[in-house]
């Protein structure tokens, strides 16, 4: 078994409720079992595209499954989940992205890991620091990273701790 770490965002819809079918649908799966979730955070939207704000969440796991084979699951549970990837970065139902998988680096077409963009974006941070504050985002641990970057405008927001299995 593997741990690894997720992150989950969404903006359009109802976030919250898509990303708790989504860790629902990763728990569900035979080689992959739900560890640990975050709170829930609102978050500025981030990107070249003007859109609502977003709802982000990570998530620890342990799989059996490869990295590739994890990945084409998070992509198969977004599909379901009706992820439109027309528009780079622009908005969506839920994105679920492998942040890490034990630790290993992969640099292929399809997937890079650690998740390369990552380190600088305190959406990510800020809810990983809650399952994992002392673990390490390029040599550094998540909370003492989150200390140089701008956390303005991240809200926890109101929620049951089991708020993926209820919402
Ligand atoms: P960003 O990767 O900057 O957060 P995004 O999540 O909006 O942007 P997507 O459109 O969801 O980007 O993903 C594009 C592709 O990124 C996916 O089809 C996948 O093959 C690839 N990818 C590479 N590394 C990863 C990773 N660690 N986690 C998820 N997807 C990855
Ligand atoms: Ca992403
Ligand atoms: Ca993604």
């Amino acid at each position: 078994m593997t741990t690894a770490y997720l992150g989950l965002g969404g903006n359009l819809g109802d976030p919250i409720h898509a990303m708790a079918e989504a860790l629902r649908a990763l728990d569900a799966d035979a080689q992959t079992r739900m560890v640990a979730v975050s709170p829930v955070f609102r978050t500025p939207p981030w990107g070249p595209v003007e859109q609502p704000p977003f709802m982000n969440a990570c998530a620890r796991i342990e799989t059996a499954r490869s990295a590739q084979a994890l990945l084409a699951l998070c992509l198969s549970v977004e599909a379901a989940l009706h992820r439109d990837r027309s528009v780079r970065w622009g908005p969506r139902t839920v994105d679920l992205d492998v942040l890490d998988f034990g630790g290993e680096s992969v640099r292929s077409e399809r997937l890079t890991l650690p998740h390369p963009r990552m380190a600088e974006r305190a959406f990510v941070l800020v809810p990983l620091a809650e399952i994992a504050p002392a673990f390490s985002v390029g040599g550094m641990g998540v909370a003492e990273r989150l200390a140089g970057l701008d956390t303005t405008g991240i809200v926890r927001i109101d929620a049951p701790p089991d708020w993926w299995r209820v919402a």
